[in-house]
């Protein structure tokens, strides 16, 4: 196949399945690791290792692209908790088209996220962003649905021991999803009640 893919990635667990079925495709991925969404930088240096860590054995080209994270604390974070899918949109569309940028200039002819693997994430407003970052970088943006694979993807993660986060990424996320925690932790000690 000519078409070359970067593959943009949030993490090692959500990248199995989703390079697992493009290279049932046909495609062999680049990854690209740009995520100036996630806090606080250590977390972001865990992860990024950890995918590094996986891209080595699996033989993948694996790019660090540029991080900018003085630009997510102006274009997203002042959007805060209050509105989720403006939120996640505007940190989408950073590292999307930085995503873009290195695809471009490296001559790939094709963009993908494994954001598109998570039922935590907004994919309807995920592949928008995409579509429309993607384009005028004379890139096309591939569309997959990889969410069936999500408990896959969650079990294989765990057999090879990978470093699983508990959050998306952000301080919001990591709030929202500790309020879940509780909740949910709430609701089974009601019901034993
Ligand atoms: S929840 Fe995730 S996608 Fe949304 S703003 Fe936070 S880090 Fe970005």
């Amino acid at each position: 196949m000519s078409d070359r893919l970067l593959l943009h990635a949030c993490c090692a667990p959500c990248s199995l399945e989703p390079v697992r079925h493009l290279r049932e495709e046909g495609y062999e991925p680049a990854i690209c690791w740009t995520n100036a969404n996630i806090q606080p930088a250590a977390e972001r240096e865990r992860r990024f290792e950890e995918l590094e860590r996986w891209c080595a054995a699996e033989g993948l080209e694996l790019i660090r692209a540029h991080e900018d994270t003085a630009a997510w604390e102006r274009g997203v974070a002042p959007i805060g908790a209050h509105d989720r899918e403006r939120r996640c949109r505007a940190c989408y569309g950073l590292r999307l088209v930085e995503a873009c940028r290195v695809a471009a200039d490296r001559g790939f002819t094709h963009v993908a996220t494994t954001l598109a693997v998570s039922p935590y994430q907004l994919f309807d407003t995920c592949n928008e962003v995409l579509e429309r970052v993607a384009r005028p970088h004379g890139l096309v943006p591939l569309i997959r649905d990889w969410r069936p694979w999500y408990a896959e993807a969650t079990l294989r993660s765990r057999e090879l021991g990978m470093y699983r986060q508990q959050y998306c990424g952000c301080r919001f996320s990591a709030a929202e999803a500790a309020l879940d925690r509780a909740r949910l932790r709430a609701e089974r000690h009601g019901s034993q009640g």
